[in-house]
């Protein structure tokens, strides 16, 4: 049986002498994996379809349930090329693909999943700022947030109250009389500023290109992003490959 959709390629593996699987976020079939049969010889069809990012509309073979179906026909409708080009904003939308995949269950239709990643794509591809940080930082926590897996820094999540203590192991800030629970006690917690708190506070509540304005230095960026780290780390027991990158490539760059 032949089925039609579009999808977003989020991620390809090598497979056999030419084949490849791939890993598509679709609107009706949610994220789906599906086999390219001869993709990366020189004359195939699918050209530069496959390639990471890239929107098209697509016609898979095979039953429904099947977990691999075969990709017959794949026709671009958006490459990104741009995203792909800059060095920055490939790695950062790498991250999120891979965030996505990690949190996300197969087969399980999203449409608000796909449109949303698709106007993070939009949003990042079209910007000005090519390759900023707060940008990547603000799809991240947006990401998070529909997920249902951004962690709480607004405010204790017991009591509500202040606090600038960041507990990975409960996915929230929790002020100290919350604390005196014998199971935090001790518990390794993370301080954060006042102005990491804010900025984040604001991209919860508003829509990225509202939060595109703000402009944070770049500590109160570093700061999030290496809370945010701890939290995704936490909550998949592992670090997310691309961070585990990022991180080598800052420290292979103050080496230099
Ligand atoms: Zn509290």
């Amino acid at each position: 049986m032949i089925t039609k959709t579009e999808g977003i390629v989020l991620k390809t593996l090598k497979y056999g002498e030419a084949d490849l699987i791939v890993t598509y976020l679709t609107p009706d079939r949610g994220l789906i994996r599906a086999f390219a049969k001869s993709s990366r010889k020189t004359k195939s069809r699918f050209g530069s379809s496959l390639e990471p990012l890239t929107h098209a509309r697509i016609a898979l073979w095979g039953k429904e349930q099947t977990s691999l179906s075969k990709i017959t026909q794949a026709d671009i409708l958006n490459s990104f090329h741009p995203i792909r080009e800059n060095y920055n904003d490939f790695v950062y939308v790498s991250k999120l693909a891979e965030t996505l995949i990690s949190f996300t269950p197969e087969a399980i239709p999203n449409i608000r999943l796909f449109a949303f990643f698709l106007n993070i794509l939009n949003i990042i591809k079209d910007t000005d700022l090519q390759g900023s940080t707060s940008l990547h930082i603000i799809s991240q926590i947006r990401l998070l947030k529909h997920l249902g897996f951004a962690p709480r820094l607004s405010s204790c999540g017991r009591c509500g109250g202040m606090s600038h203590d960041f507990y990975p192991d409960a996915g929230t800030t929790l002020c100290p009389s919350c604390v005196k629970d014998p199971r935090h006690q001790s518990k390794p917690f993370v301080k954060i500023s006042n102005q990491a708190i804010h900025f984040y506070s604001h991209c919860i509540e508003w829509p990225i290109d509202k939060s595109n304005r703000l402009k944070p230095n770049q500590g109160t960026l570093a700061e999030l992003s290496g809370i945010l780290d701890r939290h995704v780390s936490f909550m998949l027991s592992k670090k997310l490959m691309t961070s585990k990158f990022i991180e080598n490539r800052g420290t292979a760059s103050k080496r230099q």
